[in-house]
């Protein structure tokens, strides 16, 4: 019986391909984890071999060999393929698909998975024992500068000192030198590991440190600490002695270009070799930092979402920062969440994992109650000069008049910090002009032609835009219902604003940040910097503002809007609006100064948004998970939810309403017979749906959902499987899109 190579490819397709061996090359060869190219249908692709068989359903004459193994040695260690497996079935999606969007793309296009190699150059025996060169002055003095150094020299240092290539090997021809290739980045670090003086920690963050470097084999801690509490150096401390024994760490971050300043404390703090992930690299450097993770050559490892599928040599500590953050959850095609695949990955490498946050995810904060993860408490800024945030205040806007979405009493708050030098922060959550054209004259509204949705105004450039499906159109003079020209703004955006601002305070400087304003690094480098030289000063813009930066000069910060999020259907809408705000807030009296938050709304009264004022976002939090765990919603039940989109709704609809007829029996499996204890009963399955997503029609197509609940993850997953075998052999499902969320961030995607 010939051996069979089971191929991953990067297809839309749940399966796995078989294929011969290259009949000229070693069976031992063509190992698991090493890549090959292959014939399929009339293309030719690039796969990965991860599983061996002898036998095939298929018949042998039927299966290709494979055209050519790319590798010698396996790309993909044993370990590392099992997490893409893993993570392949408790996300339901293809293996093949999983594993290619983990890969970097110059390996998915076939390059060699080679290091770039650096020429170490040294001296030789008789190069150290040679005494003059009396014909050859460069030569001797490059010889010299070479005796120096015992290790070697690489050929960029040696060429910045001023020395040819060919003097080099005019050298190493006369034998006194040679040189040998190393790969680029290395962990090799000579001298004391610490680069910079440790700061000194308060007696919350010692006991945080202590605990964290105490910890064995799996474990986690959530770090709750207050804005400006100081996260990073406990990150920092803890983290310096995994680095001491020679271990790498995965620092996962919410998005690197919004917060350059933890990775600049990471790199000035340890003489180590570092890698950032970002967008920004080229897919040259992306491949290098993912080899030399691989081969244990980057100490740390700092990056975004993405980052989490680097493979490690010997991972020792892995810090999610900000872990409630919505960047961790990709929320299309692979829809994994980071945080949960860091946790599951840092269990079966047995390190322990820091969850930090000002704001704690409800999953997050359920297992530090429940004890599951240890609860580390920073509530103090350090060092006594700072003042702890500030609360809260409402400003109730029912009975007053609004100039371009301000009240009079915030305006005059406005005045006096502007008067008084300080700087300013003002948040808006809408992006564009304002949010919604309407005709003053018979009440038509602006909407988009492919979607449930009003389309944004914008300035700059002048259009309308429609921010679910990128629609663009012209800004209409007249309206086309009615032909009147009385055309109006509905609502505020933050071009609206800063129009407004501009007038109201002409001397004032004033930085918008938001998608539009600072759509690249670089203009978002200058924005931040402009804001750090500036006095007094207006800072404008979306929750762009509200991650992580650091504006010593804001005194005073201002909510136009509270209420959003306060009356969504999503069930999480509060948790990220209490999140959100607690973030914004944040920015104030950061430096030395005391500082004031205002929210302006028109629900003063709304328990929620008391509570959060009143108490804070811990309290706030809390109180949540306990109405979460009275409607059994997730973290105390799993959920998950079936997207389906189609050109008409009748046929989307048909197709769920029948799978879901073919799910019943599953579900009700789960709930033991009629006379089953009220045990039994609570760990059923809940089926829910199909139903309308909240924005039905999205880019011409019609979007369904249909919901799993359940408070065992087994059944659910089985259920899942089994919807999705069907929706396969489904004639009229070939003529829709679907796509399951496990453990969705929000319902209404
Ligand atoms: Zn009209
Ligand atoms: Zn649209």
């Amino acid at each position: 019986m010939p051996l069979i190579l089971e191929v991953a490819l990067p297809v839309p397709l749940d399966a796995i391909f078989d294929y011969l061996p290259h009949p000229h090359t070693a069976h031992f060869r063509q190992a698991l984890g090493c890549r090959v190219q292959v014939s399929f249908g009339q293309r030719k692709l690039i796969g990965v071999i991860v599983g061996h068989k002898q036998a095939s359903d298929i018949s042998p004459a039927k299966i290709k060999p494979i055209e050519h193994l790319l590798d010698l040695d396996p790309i993909l260690d044993p370990g590392w393929l099992a997490k893409i497996r893993w993570c392949a079935r408790y996300y339901h999606h293809p293996l093949g698909d999983t594993l290619f969007s983990c890969l970097p793309t110059l390996l998915k296009k076939g390059e060699p998975a080679d290091a770039l190699q650096d020429q170490i150059w040294f001296t030789t025996y008789l190069g150290q024992q040679i005494e003059a060169m009396p014909k050859t002055p460069a030569q001797w003095r490059l010889l010299q500068m070479l005796r120096q150094h015992p290790h070697g020299l690489e050929v960029s240092a040696i060429s910045a000192q001023g020395f040819q290539s060919t003097q080099l090997h005019k050298l190493r021809d006369k034998g006194l030198i040679d040189y040998r290739q190393e790969p680029k980045l290395t962990a090799q670090v000579s001298g004391p590991l610490l680069a910079e003086a440790e700061l000194v920690l308060t007696p919350e963050q010692t006991s945080a440190v202590q605990h964290i470097q105490q910890a064995q084999g799996f474990h986690v801690f959530l770090l709750e600490g207050v804005t400006g509490s100081g996260k990073t150096e406990v990150y920092l401390q803890a983290l310096r002695p995994v680095l001491a024994r020679g271990q790498q760490v995965l620092v996962l971050v919410p998005e690197i270009s919004l917060t350059p300043q933890t990775l600049h404390r990471f790199r000035r703090r340890f003489a180590c070799s570092l890698v950032a992930l970002h967008s920004g690299l080229s897919e040259r450097e992306r491949l290098e930092a993912w080899l030399a993770a691989k081969r244990g050559a980057a100490a740390i490892v700092i990056g975004t979402r993405s980052a989490v599928f680097t493979p490690f040599a010997n991972l020792g500590m892995v810090i999610i920062d900000e872990e409630q953050d919505a960047s961790f959850k990709q929320m299309e095609g692979l829809r994994y969440h980071a945080r949960d695949l860091a946790l599951k990955y840092a269990q079966e490498a047995q390190v322990p994992v820091i969850l930090g946050s000002a704001t704690p995810s409800l999953e997050s904060l359920r297992h530090a109650l429940a004890q599951h993860y240890q609860h580390l408490q920073l509530t103090q800024r350090p060092q006594t000069n700072k003042p702890t945030p500030p609360p809260l205040q409402l400003l109730d806007i029912r009975s007053l008049k609004l100039q371009e979405g301000f009240s009079l009493p915030l305006l005059k708050r406005l005045d006096t910090h502007l008067q008084a030098g300080n700087q300013v922060l003002i948040f808006i959550n809408r992006r564009g002009f304002a949010p919604a054209l309407t005709c003053y004259t018979c009440g038509w509204l602006a909407e988009c032609p492919q979607c449930d949705a009003r389309m944004t105004w914008h300035k700059e450039p002048p259009r309308l835009h429609c921010h679910h499906c990128d629609t663009q159109q012209a800004v209409m003079l007249t309206c086309p219902h009615c032909q009147s020209e009385d055309l109006h703004p509905l609502g505020w955006g933050t071009q609206r604003s800063e129009a407004f601002l501009q007038q109201r305070y002409p001397e004032i400087p004033l930085v918008r940040l938001d998608r539009d304003a600072v759509s690249t690094h670089k203009r978002l480098q200058t924005s931040l910097q402009q804001i750090q030289q500036m006095q007094a000063g207006i800072l404008l813009g979306t929750q762009m503002l509200a991650k992580g930066h650091h504006f010593p000069r804001v005194t005073l910060v201002a909510v136009l809007d509270a209420d959003t999020g306060l009356y969504s259907s999503d069930f999480r809408a509060l948790e990220h609006s209490g999140q959100l705000l607690t973030q914004v807030a944040g920015r104030a009296g950061r430096a030395h100064q005391a500082g004031e938050v205002i929210l302006q709304t028109r629900h003063p009264d709304d328990t929620n948004l008391l509570e959060l004022c009143q108490h804070g976002y811990s309290y706030f939090a809390r109180r949540l998970l306990e109405e979460r765990e009275q409607l059994s919603l997730p973290p105390y039940e799993y959920l998950a939810i079936l997207h389906a989109s189609g050109k008409t709704r009748e046929q989307v609809h048909q197709v769920l309403t029948e799978m879901a007829a073919h799910l019943h029996p599953y579900i009700q499996a789960t709930r033991g017979v009629e006379e089953a204890d009220s045990l039994i009963q609570a760990q059923g399955l809940n089926a829910i749906g199909p139903f309308p997503a909240p924005m039905e029609r999205r880019k011409n197509r019609y979007h369904m959902q249909f919901w799993l609940q359940a408070a065992q993850r087994a059944p659910l997953h089985e259920t899942i499987a089994a919807s999705l075998r069907y929706l396969r052999q489904h004639k009229q499902a070939r003529t829709i899109r679907y796509a399951w969320d496990i453990d969705p961030w929000d319902t209404l995607g």
